[in-house]
């Protein structure tokens, strides 16, 4: 598109254009559910600058982005040098979630937990490599999920394409580019499939569809009218603190609590309530509090609403990446790893 408008000002560089959208790949082999599918969601940016060096700063602002996005999300990354063969370029990395079912082999460190890519090691079977990072020498294999990737593409398409821009002395001059993907419904897949058990979903705090789930007493049960008042103080009490957006109420009360507890552990809601038969006692009212691998805690209505306020504490830290204890140096020494 850069290529067929007239050419744009130096002025208006450095350029970021983004899209969300499904990606369509001819696969032949669609292997676990959103990880390898043929219909995929990405998002792709491509950036446009006056020169290196200044491609060199938006890769070090986009890096630091994605790296933010990556501890926000909570499931363990590595991110490693790629080989930028095909898609040309100098500068590239590739960030991976470490699961048996990735189809990258890496190599990982097992004293500093730098990993890379083999084909960028340069791996000979008799020498053994040392780590780049701590030259240590246990390195292991292990497989990667690709989930994202970024390129300092340079002149690479916008020579051939045409695509320049007016310099400083109204001179056409080749942009030159990055690029930066995220595969969305891989990162997904790829998270729960490295959080979950066979038995239950574990979601990162920040995508899981909801923060609590409420389940009352059985309609009929003879709990149910004492239970029922405590259900209700939580429905408000409870969307109050989290969100009522964030709070799933399943009023199936048609259903067993058994079967709806089974339900709700299968969808794996970081918090799941159940206003039982104990929750009827009329001197301490517990309720049945279940985290998700598999803890189960009884709680008061208040040790309850604490839980949930700490959570929501946790998911408000971690959208303000208050998990980053200097910002603007955390920032600044991205810029400066580019290697
Ligand atoms: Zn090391």
């Amino acid at each position: 598109m850069l290529a067929t408008t007239s050419p744009i000002s130096y002025r208006q560089l450095p350029l970021r254009l983004y899209q969300i959208g499904p990606k369509f790949r001819d696969e032949l082999k669609t292997r676990f559910g959103l990880m390898r599918a043929k219909e995929f969601l990405m998002k792709d940016m491509y950036s446009f600058d006056v020169s290196e060096e200044k491609a060199g700063e938006t890769y070090a602002i986009v890096s630091a982005a994605y790296d933010r996005l990556f501890k926000q999300l909570e499931v363990p990354f590595v991110k490693v040098n790629a080989a930028t063969g095909m898609m040309g370029g100098s500068v590239s990395h590739e960030y991976h979630y470490i699961s048996p079912v990735g189809e990258d082999t890496l190599l990982q460190c097992s004293s500093c937990g730098f990993a890379g890519n083999s084909e960028v090691l340069d791996v000979k079977p008799e020498s053994p490599v040392s780590c780049p990072s701590c030259k240590g020498s246990d390195l292991k294999e292990v497989r990667g999920v690709e989930v994202a990737h970024t390129f300092v593409l340079g002149d690479k398409y916008s020579k051939p394409l045409g695509a320049t821009f007016l310099n400083t002395s109204g001179k056409p001059q080749s942009l030159v580019m990055g690029c930066y993907g995220i595969g969305i419904t891989r990162v997904i897949a790829a998270a729960l499939e490295v959080l979950s058990s066979e038995q239950e979903l574990y979601w990162p705090c920040l995508l899981a569809p909801y923060d609590v789930c409420l389940i009352g007493p059985k309609q009929g049960s003879k709990e149910q009218s004492a239970a029922e008042l405590i259900e209700n103080e939580l429905l408000s009490k409870v969307g109050k603190l989290c969100g009522h957006q964030e709070l799933l109420h399943d009023d199936r009360k048609e259903l067993t609590i058994g079967k709806r507890l089974l339900e709700a552990k299968r969808l794996g809601h970081p918090l799941t309530i159940v206003v039982g038969a104990k929750a009827a006692q009329q001197d301490s009212p517990l309720l049945e509090v279940h985290l998700s691998k598999g803890e189960k805690l009884e709680l008061d209505i208040n040790e309850a609403l604490k839980l949930v306020a700490e959570h929501s504490q946790h998911k408000k830290n971690l959208l303000n990446c208050s998990f980053l204890q200097d910002k603007e140096e955390y920032i600044s020494q991205s810029a400066g790893q580019q290697h």
